[in-house]
């Protein structure tokens, strides 16, 4: 196996005109543009100082650029660690406290900001989405790096954060091996190949945009049109001229309201492929109505890479995300006691596989007690394994409410009230109760103009639902606090109705 850098250097000799990046407007920049900035990147790292095993800390717009940055960092065996563009002062603080890296490299317009951290051990520079920036002037002049530090499957090759859905991110330390072989894997998996030109518009500091979208494409020496954000008109548009899509729930549902979704738009189309958070079931049915193609969903998580994807031939189903990837193993567990549990019942999903990441960054005693001593690595997502052999996710541990003594999973409630007609979207949450322990609470966003109360959400699920499982109470709000991923914060919701039964 190689690594990813080693991979992109072969797919840069084997086709050095063909280009890596087209974006609306501007120049496509080609494999072998591409490696030229990357060494004279990887230059630049160098002169500053950059070791191998140093991290190297990035916030800055998404860009070609940043990408060559990424792949610099890998050449000179660095650690690259992506941040969120959201986040600001304090937050940057405990990252780069947290990971100390050698070098961070925010936007042009926050270098003043940024410049004041610089110490002997931490130096600050610049890159911008135009090309523009500290870092970027540096390696205009700089004459570029050929050899690469030699690096092992082993060793580390990313630190990245987890989106903080449930807590405070963590730092999910990714190895060589971990990148290499899940790109390889989803590569076979979704048939992926240099004949792909794939429809790019996630952020690339987070493991869909980066280490699923950019690293597939990369090792394929496939195309993508980069674009800076998601804009539902422009990505039909593209349509024509692409082949795969990769995004997240919301994407589906934002291209769904637009009329020139058609199977003609989608007809040069092969694959559309989503993840990050569940896909709503009668979303992937509206999507196949409106264009023909059944969408594939597959799970993954900042710690793992991908994990399960549905088939690329076989059934896509709704609600389930399929069968590990190849080389990868799943299992069922009993979320208290970790005994393997048959196929249909619901627990604990553990995972086990050359994807698996080493650990979290600084942390020993969590990384221990995420691990099971023979490896499978606890999701904390629970799950249940069907006859039909596809796993389907039921919702988060920490998320699970524990009702007078029953266990009740959030996303059958969820759905059962996301049925009823006026109700945009639901989350059910357990909430500290003097009685139950917990109580099943319901925070419900109405369609607009919709005439729905408390009463009408209980009655339309009374027969639905074991009584146990019906929520105490029902809130309304107009939407549902999402981190910057669009994952539901249910810690947020609790902390916010904490003292509703007490
Ligand atoms: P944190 O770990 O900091 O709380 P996070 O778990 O949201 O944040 P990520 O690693 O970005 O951080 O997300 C992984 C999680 O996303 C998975 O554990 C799972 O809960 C959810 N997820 C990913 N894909 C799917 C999917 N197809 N269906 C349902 N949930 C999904
Ligand atoms: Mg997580």
């Amino acid at each position: 196996m190689q690594t990813i850098y080693e991979s992109f250097i072969a797919s840069a000799g084997a086709n050095p005109d063909k280009a890596l990046f087209e974006q609306p407007g501007k120049p496509d920049i080609t494999y072998a543009g591409t490696r030229d900035l990357v060494q004279r990147l990887a230059a630049v790292l160098t002169a500053i100082g950059v070791q191998p095993g140093d991290r190297v800390a990035v916030q800055t717009d998404k860009s070609p650029e940043v990408v060559a940055l990424y792949l610099a960092t890998l050449q000179v065996g660095g650690v690259y660690l992506p941040l969120n563009t959201a986040y600001t002062g304090a937050e940057i603080d405990y990252f780069l406290g947290d990971a100390a890296p050698r070098l961070f490299v925010c936007t042009p317009a926050t270098l003043d900001q940024h410049k004041p951290r610089e110490t002997a051990g931490l130096r600050v520079e610049s890159l911008g989405a135009a090309g523009d920036g500290s870092l970027l002037e540096r390696a205009q002049t700089a004459e570029p790096l050929a050899v690469a530090v030699p690096r092992g499957m082993g060793d580390p090759a990313s630190i990245l954060y987890t989106s903080g859905t449930t807590g405070r991110s963590k730092g999910a330390v990714l190895t060589h091996g971990n990148l290499a072989s899940n790109a390889a894997a989803l590569i076979q998996a979704w048939r992926f190949s240099g004949e792909d030109r794939l429809i790019h518009a996630l952020p690339i500091f987070h493991i869909h945009g980066l280490f699923v979208a950019v690293n597939m494409t990369l090792v394929a020496g496939a195309t993508m049109i980069f674009l800076s954000k998601f804009d539902a008109e422009e990505i039909i548009a593209l349509m024509g001229d692409a082949t795969v899509l990769m995004g997240v729930p919301t994407f589906y549902t934002r291209l769904l309201k637009s009329d020139r979704l058609t199977p003609d738009a989608a007809a040069k189309m092969r694959l559309f492929v989503s993840g990050s958070a569940p896909l709503l079931a009668e979303d992937h049915a509206a999507f196949e109505r409106a264009t023909g193609h059944p969408i594939l969903e597959r799970y993954g998580m900042t710690e793992t890479g991908m994990i399960t994807t549905n088939p690329y031939d076989g059934a896509r189903k709704p609600g389930a995300v399929g069968m590990p990837l190849p080389g990868i193993e799943i299992r069922i567990t009993d979320r208290e006691t970790g005994a393997p549990l048959p196929d249909g019942q619901i627990g604990a999903i553990e995972v086990r596989g050359p994807n698996v990441f080493d650990g979290y960054w600084q942390m020993p005693e969590k990384t221990a007690a995420e691990f099971r001593p023979d490896r499978f690595f606890i999701t904390g997502d629970l799950g249940q394994i069907g006859d039909d052999g596809y796993l389907r996710i039921v919702g988060r541990d920490k998320d699970l409410v524990i009702s007078g003594g029953y266990n009740v999973y959030p996303k059958e409630i969820e759905e059962a009230i996301d049925d009823i007609p006026g109700v945009l979207e639901s989350a059910v949450i357990g909430l500290p109760h003097p009685d139950l322990g917990e109580g099943v609470t319901a925070v419900v966003v109405p369609q607009k103009g919709a005439d729905l109360d408390e009463k009408a959400i209980i009655d339309a699920i009374r027969d639905k639902l074991a009584r146990f499982k019906q929520p105490k109470r029902v809130l309304f709000v107009d939407e549902l606090p999402r981190n910057v991923m669009g994952k539901v914060q249910k810690a947020e919701l609790r902390k916010s109705y904490a003292k509703l039964y007490t």
